[in-house]
């Protein structure tokens, strides 16, 4: 370990390159954590409404269905996935993109989520050398590629993948990874407060709901690794890119403006171009806005 540790230091390549492929890999695992967290979150639910409601009925769903079981199955004719039909990318491409018993067409989505990760995973490392602040912006970077795919598919972001992030931004305030603990903390808790403050501000007057609770966690476990200075940043730039995605949606599908659009995607991107350029991204604004 104490190698590894020494060859990353000294060869920031074989750093870059490691990031890459544990990320490809970590990748793939989160398509399962994309397709199956939403599902365990759906069967908790029942399970806790049917103890609480009809607790002499037989309960629902007591088969085990997590992360780890059942094994992946093609979701078309069942053929379970062996393990040289799972590598990254490269499997994808050596199939032919088609399920090897059945032929049907394998969702572009998985490899693309794979090389999403890896490719902004390398981008972290690059951009803050072997370091532990990397380490820490890469497992953020996992994290907020399967809230963002699991945001667009269900329109929910679980507190599974929130708290631990907003725990994680905490935790590397301790040691000033990327910002003061002061700083954390009231990046966390005043990002909360913004969103719930706009969400019951909306809600009063309009008796409608913009987001929900966990865009607010969202927002506050960015806070904690952006710092309070970040949030501004993080708002403006999430509700610039989700306003123009939205107004591209709507004319694209032509429905009403009441269309749901998930916050999360948003928030995930704006945050993490934030961790990474918000100086930049400040100087850039002052610069403009003061001619
Ligand atoms: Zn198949």
């Amino acid at each position: 370990m104490q190698s590894i540790v020494d060859l990353c230091l000294s060869h920031p390549w074989f750093f870059y390159t490691l990031a890459g492929i544990v990320s490809l890999m970590v990748g793939s695992f989160l398509n399962v954590v994309i397709y199956r967290l939403p599902i365990m979150m759906e069967r908790d639910w029942q399970r806790e409404y049917h103890s609480y409601f009809t607790p002499n009925e037989a309960p629902p769903h007591t088969e085990r269905f997590d992360l780890v079981k059942p094994d992946s199955t093609c979701p078309q004719c069942g053929h379970k996935i062996r393990y040289w039909e799972n590598i990254p990318v490269i499997s994808y491409v050596l199939l032919g993109r088609r399920c090897s018993q059945c032929k049907t067409v394998i969702s572009f989505r998985y490899p693309a989520v794979e090389l999403i990760t890896a490719i902004m995973s390398v981008w972290i490392a690059v951009h803050f050398g072997p370091s532990l602040a990397a380490l820490t912006g890469i497992v953020l970077t996992w994290l907020l590629v399967a809230m963002t795919f699991i945001d667009l598919d269900k329109m929910i972001l679980p507190d599974q993948l929130t708290l631990p992030l907003l725990w994680i931004g905490l935790l590397a305030s301790t040691d000033t990874v990327f910002v003061t603990p002061t700083d954390a903390i009231l990046g966390a808790a005043i990002g909360y407060f913004i969103l719930w403050s706009i969400y019951w501000a909306f809600k009063l007057l309009t008796g409608k709901e913009g987001m929900g609770y966990g865009d607010f966690k969202l927002l506050a476990a960015l806070g904690a690794f952006t710092g309070w200075q970040g949030l501004l940043i993080i708002i403006l730039l999430s509700s610039f890119v989700g306003a123009a995605f939205g107004i591209v949606m709507m004319l694209r599908q032509k429905q009403g403006k009441d269309l749901a659009i998930p916050f999360g995607p948003y928030l995930a991107i704006a945050g993490w171009l934030t961790l990474l350029y918000q100086d930049i991204i400040t100087t850039t604004y002052f610069n403009w806005v003061l001619g």
